[in-house]
């Protein structure tokens, strides 16, 4: 194992003693002191996003993921959160130039297509009554259905169907009364099913459902199969048994054996080095999906899976790489919120709280920068965001992965 990778954890993990200023067992919530504490770290992160506008507002990235309007999506919710419609407005003109600047027709997915601006700008106009107005994108999301059938789209979630899907499950959990067809959404989970049976068969992969992104049959969260399922458990209304019977579940008994000896999940079939432990490669994101599926299919073996997973993360997710929600610290602290909406217990909401309290020195402790620093999934947006949710941990939501609430 390669211990580089990250920082050895010095905190003390939950006790009643350790934890009596950062959460409260008696409620179940943070402790008001703890609260504060991220109210003002959340205000000073917000200041230097804002120092910096004219290094994000300038680039031409107009993506949910690295672009503009992912970092448009976190100042909605400060805005939000906060009560404060100077953020809401910025975040409202953010969007809609993102939603006319994005020209690529062929990029379909929620996270780095023009789909994600577009959902994002519809849910904001219905917030503020411009129902007309929402509608239009709307149609210009439904008018990219068009491309997600084609051979070259892959099925994965940062650039593929289930991304497209992410942003069909989106509008629907957010808009009254649902605005997209289910018919429409019953094609696109039923094409990625089907896709993912006839690779499956074809390759003699030992998984009812398998999935190949750049010739590698990736597992985790962004790329992988894990992703993947995630999507469709949460788009279940839209599946029929069978389709749940024959094919998720037994891919996810298929995923429970794609394990290191620590605990800890390979990133691809082929991968061989236990090093990775952020959302989108290794245990982050496959405790997000093992929570889910415990919750559908009551099996309690999905839960002992997910803890676990909350173990290794905590062991191992004070990482070297960084702070973000797609490879970093942020990121790993959402697994915690997943494990305490599940479980209730505690010990898993003072455990987010001190991955954000790691957050606190934001910068300090990595060894890169990322690519694109104040991007909502490589940077300081996505940071805040967590910071955000973290304050109504009953409600957090993984931005654009977590559809519903309490999934
Ligand atoms: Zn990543």
């Amino acid at each position: 194992m390669d211990t580089t990778k990250y920082y050895k954890n010095q905190f003390d993990d939950y006790s009643t003693s350790v934890g009596h200023n950062i959460v409260r067992n008696d409620t179940n919530m943070i402790h008001d002191e703890f609260k504060s504490l991220l109210s003002s770290e959340i205000n000073k992160l917000i200041e230097i996003l804002m120092k910096n506008e004219r290094k994000w507002i300038n680039n031409d990235d107009y993506s949910v993921y690295t672009g503009q309007a992912g970092i448009a999506y976190t100042l909605f919710n400060y805005g939000k959160y906060y009560n404060d419609s100077v953020y809401i407005n910025m975040a409202t003109t953010i969007l809609r130039k993102c939603t006319t600047e994005f020209k690529s027709k062929s990029k379909i997915t929620f996270l780095t297509g023009a789909v994600g601006p577009l959902a994002l700008t519809a849910v904001l106009l219905q917030s503020q009554q411009k129902k007309e107005e929402a509608e239009q994108f709307i149609l210009k999301l439904k008018s990219l259905s068009a491309h997600v059938f084609d051979k070259s789209i892959p099925d994965e979630l940062l650039y593929g169907r289930t991304g497209y899907l992410a942003a069909l499950l989106y509008i629907n959990a957010n808009i009254v009364p649902a605005p997209i067809e289910a018919d429409l959404i019953k094609k696109v989970v039923s094409h990625i099913i089907n896709s993912g049976i006839s690779y499956a068969s074809s390759n003699n992969s030992e998984s009812a459902l398998m999935y190949s992104w750049h010739d590698k049959e990736y597992i985790g969260a962004a790329h992988g199969l894990a992703g993947i399922l995630y999507l469709l458990l949460q788009a279940r209304q839209y599946l029929t048994q069978i389709q749940i019977d024959n094919y998720i579940k037994p891919s996810l008994d298929y995923l429970k054996k794609l394990r290191y000896s620590s605990g800890n999940f390979l990133s691809s079939v082929e991968s061989s080095s236990d090093r990775l432990v952020q959302w989108c490669h290794g245990a982050p994101g496959m405790s997000a999906l093992f929570c889910l599926a415990y919750k559908v299919f009551e099996d309690s073996t999905y839960l002992e899976i997910a803890i676990q997973c909350g173990d290794i993360i905590w062991e191992r997710g004070l990482l070297k790489k960084g702070y973000s929600i797609c490879h970093g610290v942020a990121g790993n602290g959402y697994a915690f919120l997943h494990l305490f909406q599940q479980t209730k217990d505690i010990k898993y909401l003072y455990r987010a709280c001190k991955f954000a309290e790691w957050c606190f020195n934001y910068g300090l402790r990595q060894n890169r920068s990322p690519d694109r620093p104040f991007s909502l999934f490589e940077g300081l947006a996505g940071v805040i965001y967590f910071m955000l949710d973290l304050q109504q941990p009953h409600l957090a939501k993984f931005p654009t992965y977590d559809i519903l609430i309490n999934v």
